[in-house]
């Protein structure tokens, strides 16, 4: 197929998936249309956008979701790890219930932050004390004025290429214009020597290291050497390291700092930690977070109204000490390993330019070759032209598995929640099998076309 047909014949099925999605979601649209008169973009989050427009959510049960049309979708995507506990269950609704039912806004210390605390630092061994914030993005704006103020001679803040922190510290392409203005040093993720030298070379201004164990965006695992590097190097140097950990949590009992045996100095968290409800945490050595003890000598300010709010705590110590347990941890993150193994494996056998990545119940998804790439080879790639050919590829994928009734990011982002079943897996490595039936020659002529493979 030429280059022109092949692009002809993906503009034509995009147009057609298009069409299709717009005939089926009249009301979404028309809410998105109405709501953008308010708010830029019809929304108030720019990671739930996506082309034409978003669906509107009007219910979910377990992991079912309900759209403003009617429609059922399998929520694969699982409020980007946020909704592991699915949206119904009950442990939690009724905790959120007797919170809300005993007062909000009380104005002082509750019944539930010291044992959420408890109960977090009781699966992260490097966690002494901890803070809770009001989102992951919050956390670790604390995390890195931490570690600025404990040593102000120096300023620099090394983070990696690829990686996000919240929505201002963006490093996904360049860095981004609403980054929050710190003296960043951008290192390349998983470049060992390259880090190492970068590290050495400017350790006496650097005041702390932020990394997430494994890159959310594409979900492309950080390897335990490269993180072992920084651990090493972090202390030979005597910089902080921190893990991000707000995405990565989920995937042992221990986070990924568990499963990989590495401490950071410290950790900071979100989503799921707050059982649904908007949550954020930062903790870890006892030297660097008892200065948040108003009693210490030379105590740091934390503020916050709601970093103790009823409904987060309450939700979150329900979820982490009733549902949560080691026991799920490790089924679900074993179902997520066998969802990837599973589209891999159909990828391989037929030769499907799919592939995907992750580590236990978070999965990123790539249209690609099957040989694996190293995070600096994706990052070349995508940067040239090639990148818009693999967002139509991407926004035909998912409209055409949104009509197939699953749901999840628009980049392939995929997070299982607790209610997802073997046989919900099943049926979406069905609808991948499915999509390749229709689209496998437009998707092999794209990427052969863009050179992905
Ligand atoms: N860090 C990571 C690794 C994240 O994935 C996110 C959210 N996607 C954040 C920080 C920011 O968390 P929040 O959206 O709660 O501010």
């Amino acid at each position: 197929m030429t280059a022109a047909r092949s692009q002809g014949t993906l503009a034509a099925a995009l147009d057609h998936a298009m069409q299709r999605y717009c005939d089926r979601h009249p009301r979404s649209a028309e809410r998105q249309a109405h709501a953008a008169k308010d708010l830029p973009g019809g929304s108030t989050r720019s990671a739930i956008y996506y082309t034409p427009f978003p669906l509107t959510w009007v219910e979910g049960r377990g992991n079912r979701l309900i759209d403003l049309d009617g429609n059922e979708c399998l929520d694969f995507l699982g409020e980007y790890s946020a909704g592991l506990y699915g949206h119904s269950n009950e442990i939690i609704r009724a905790a959120i219930a007797k919170a809300a039912n005993a007062g909000l806004a009380l104005g002082g210390p509750n019944i539930y932050e010291g044992p959420l605390a408890a109960a977090i630092r009781e699966r992260f061994p490097s966690v002494d004390l901890i803070r809770f914030t009001n989102s992951g993005t919050e956390a670790n704006l604390m995390a890195l004025v931490t570690v600025r103020a404990l040593n102000p001679s120096r300023t620099r803040i090394m983070v990696f290429d690829g990686g996000y922190h919240g929505g201002v510290f963006h490093f996904r392409h360049g860095c981004s214009a609403l980054n929050v203005p710190f003296d960043w040093l951008i290192a390349e993720y998983n470049d060992i020597e390259g880090t190492r030298r970068l590290l050495n070379a400017n350790a006496s201004s650097l005041c702390g290291v932020i990394v997430e164990p494994m890159l959310g965006g594409g979900c492309i695992p950080g390897t335990r050497a490269f993180l072992g590097m920084l651990r090493e190097e972090c202390s030979a140097n005597a910089v902080p390291l921190i893990f991000d950990e707000v995405m990565t949590s989920r995937l042992s009992p221990s986070g990924l700092q568990g499963l990989l045996g590495l401490r950071p100095d410290l950790t900071t968290f979100g989503k799921y930690l707050g059982g649904g409800a908007s949550f954020g945490a930062f903790g870890g050595r006892r030297e660097i977070m008892e200065r948040f003890d108003p009693g210490h000598a030379s105590a740091f300010q934390h503020a916050g109204t709601f970093n103790n709010n009823v409904i987060s705590m309450a939700a979150g110590l329900a979820g982490l000490t009733q549902v949560y347990s080691f026991d799920e941890a490790k089924r679900i993150n074993a179902l997520g390993d066998y969802l990837r193994s599973a589209i891999n494996t159909i990828a391989a056998e037929r030769e499907l330019l799919i592939r995907a990545t992750g580590v236990g119940s978070l999965i990123g998804l790539h249209f690609q070759s099957l040989h694996q790439t190293t995070a600096r080879e994706d990052g070349r790639l995508k940067s040239q032209v090639r990148e818009d050919a693999l967002l139509q590829l991407e926004t035909l994928f998912h409209l055409e598995m949104i009509d197939h009734g699953f749901f999840f990011g628009r980049r392939g982002y995929i997070s299982l929640s607790l209610p997802t079943t073997t046989s919900d897996c099943d049926s979406f490595v069905a609808a991948v099998s499915s999509f390749f039936e229709e689209h496998k020659p437009s998707v092999e002529a794209t990427l052969h076309h863009s050179q992905f493979v």
